[in-house]
């Protein structure tokens, strides 16, 4: 395993112990349920991503070996080309991920992830394989076009992994402490807003590592009741669309009018 597993596995186990006795949103009594749904999701999702590994391998191999993207061509060394590179592939991560929620098409497999009514740490692994099909195919030229070192993906990765688990945990995280991560990454505040109901709402901070993206390009959102937010996408939202098998049929079919 590489390093973005061990540090998503070990920070998904503690997250989860600490929601259990910190909670932000009160009354989640199944937790061990809903997680075991997203966790399915995630396997299926993971098991796509291995036969998906030798493609990206072979992509980092290409753009090595023909000398391809930015870093190269600015003959960067190994610090500042780490620096751009993830900065960049941050910045890449904000356009796709508002991709996602304008094209239609890309919204059908996004909006599984949207569909969690009780978001937590688990929510992070809710993502269709269609989705990280789309995704991953997306992100090759744009890997090739930064000039990304493979090293530096997987710290990107790793990165990654820790900050969205912890942004949608259900963590009481004190407001002092949520305020100062935000002026740097998306903390949990920034991310509930993303997942509320109302889509005007959904449809703001769509930062993954970092919050300037947001400020940036304004899409920038928060919301001073954040414990009055309601998650979802307002349909979907019925125990029989949360099953595994369900959540993977939701891009293809159209939004129940009973929910
Ligand atoms: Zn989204
Ligand atoms: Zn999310």
């Amino acid at each position: 395993m590489s390093s973005d597993l061990w540090v998503g596995l070990g920070v998904l186990v503690t997250l989860f112990a600490l929601e259990g006795f910190l909670p932000f949103y009160l009354g989640r009594e199944r937790r061990l349920v809903h997680a075991s749904r997203n966790l399915g999701l995630a396997i299926a999702s993971g098991a796509l991503g291995v036969l998906l590994a030798p493609l990206l391998l072979a992509t980092f191999r290409f753009g090595d070996e023909a000398g391809w993207g930015l870093c190269h061509l600015l003959g960067l060394g190994s610090l500042d080309g780490a620096l751009l590179s993830i900065l960049l592939f941050d910045l890449w991560m904000y356009a796709w991920h508002r991709a996602n929620h304008e094209i239609p098409v890309l919204w059908r497999f996004h909006r599984v992830h949207h569909t969690d009514t009780a978001m937590d740490c688990t929510t992070a692994l809710r993502f269709h394989p269609g989705e990280i099909l789309l995704s991953t195919l997306a992100n090759l030229p744009v890997l090739l076009a930064i000039g990304m070192q493979f090293d530096d993906f997987v710290l990107y990765k790793t990165l990654m992994i820790a900050v969205i688990l912890f942004h949608h945990s259900n963590l009481a995280v004190p407001e002092r402490i949520d305020q100062g991560l935000r002026r740097l990454i998306v903390p949990p505040s920034m991310h509930r807003v993303h997942h509320s109901v109302i889509r005007a709402e959904t449809d703001s901070n769509y930062g993954t590592i970092f919050s300037f993206w947001d400020r940036l390009f304004g899409s920038f959102r928060l919301r001073a009741d954040t414990r009055s937010i309601r998650f979802g996408t307002g349909s979907f939202v019925t125990e029989r669309w949360q099953g595994p098998l369900r959540l993977m049929a939701i891009p293809f079919v159209r939004e129940p009018s009973d929910g």
